[in-house]
């Protein structure tokens, strides 16, 4: 424990004479030549020897200040006193709440021959990796759930198929109807989960097709004609092409169709969606706007969210699965674009993507 022996001999010495081959390099070299954030300790624990990687990690420079006064870890304390006194290296595991929660993973080794008595400490930032990995969770969990509420109804309707309603046509073509609007869904929320996961896989590498996406809004225009005309809504596009960007037609298809279906179901009370597609500069354009009942600001950073919604039973209830705009986004950012949303309450919302101009 601290503070270590003190009358140990001082390792300043060791850490100026050390010399390895006749180039002098000096382990000060070697300390800030490593990738990783890395320190060495010396036996009454202060900081002898940092590199830049250690100030970045830990937002401070503990050159020359007692180990505890910038890593207050009391199992990295611990960790450093027990291998000066002679125990094996070891990992440790630790928290900082300040100024942002992290967590670090600290490999606390000896350093230096009998009687030498320092320690290196490599610091490794777990953060973003435990960040990845619950999210990853969370969507195992979500995707599970998802698909478990379709199959539970299925499931409850053969029951009554086989049991109560055994001998009731009447009954059992309607919930023959119902188990199909069912099993619509659980195909829906598959097939948008596996282009999730077929774009999330390509998302570094950018397409270079020709693609007018003047030709695009009026291709969407068409094929969403008779869902326009089913919800009431005008479904108009200005776009005076070709305007050319470098990518996937099919998935740039899917963007404005995501976007303009989202327009007829959630904003057709406006009774009107306009696609608009212009060139801004060196960049292309695309614009949904509709005239329904907007989003509230709280919600609008999180729309991008895979399986968030603002009101599940509405998403559900229009056949939605939450995963449309998670979609649009990674789309987007395969195409080196940008998807911004500007929505007020009242008035409607309009969701824009840029794309740099061919
Ligand atoms: P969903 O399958 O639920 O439509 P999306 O990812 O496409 O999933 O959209 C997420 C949520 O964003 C929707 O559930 C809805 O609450 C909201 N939303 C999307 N577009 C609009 C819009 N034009 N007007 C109002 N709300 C919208």
């Amino acid at each position: 424990m601290w503070p270590f022996n003190k009358n140990a001999q001082s390792p300043a010495a060791v850490i100026d004479a050390p010399v390895i081959q006749a180039e002098r390099v000096t382990a000060f070299d070697l300390v800030r030549a490593l990738p990783d954030p890395v320190m060495v300790i010396g036996r009454d624990g202060t900081v002898l020897m940092v590199n830049e990687q250690v100030k970045a990690a830990l937002d401070a420079d503990p050159l020359g200040l007692h180990l505890s006064a910038t890593v207050r870890a009391p199992a990295v304390l611990d960790a450093v006193s027990d291998v000066i006194d002679g125990e094996a290296a070891h990992h440790v595991e630790y928290e900082i709440r300040f100024p942002v929660p992290r967590t670090f993973q600290a490999y606390v080794s000896p350093v230096g021959g009998p009687g030498c008595g320092m320690a290196v400490i490599v610091l490794r930032d777990l953060t973003r990796e435990q960040q990845i990995e619950r999210m990853r969770a969370d969507f195992v969990a979500n995707a599970s759930h998802e698909l478990r509420t379709p199959l539970a109804s299925l499931s409850g309707f053969i029951e009554t198929i086989q049991g109560a309603a055994r001998n009731d046509e009447k009954a059992q073509t309607k919930f023959l109807g119902l188990m199909r609007s069912q099993a619509d869904r659980m195909k829906r929320l598959i097939d948008d989960l596996l282009s999730l996961s077929r774009i999330e896989m390509n998302e570094h590498v950018r397409p270079n097709a020709e693609v007018d996406l003047a030709q695009v809004a009026n291709h969407v225009r068409d094929v969403l004609g008779g869902m326009a005309k089913d919800a009431g809504c005008e479904l108009r596009v200005t776009a005076n092409g070709p305007l050319i960007v470098l990518g996937s037609r099919d998935e740039l298809v899917q963007v404005v169709q995501n976007l303009a279906e989202n327009a007829l179901k959630y904003g057709s009370a406006g009774k009107l969606v306009e696609i608009d597609v212009r060139r801004d500069g060196a960049t292309i354009e695309v614009s949904v706007r509709d005239h329904g009942p907007g989003i509230a600001a709280e919600h609008i950073p999180r729309l991008t969210e895979r399986f968030y919604r603002v009101n599940v039973q509405d998403s559900r209830s229009r056949g939605g699965t939450g995963l449309g705009l998670a979609i649009v986004k990674h789309i987007v950012n395969r195409h080196r674009g940008r998807l911004t949303i500007t929505s007020e309450i009242g008035r409607g919302s309009t969701f824009a993507i840029r794309i740099p101009a061919k």
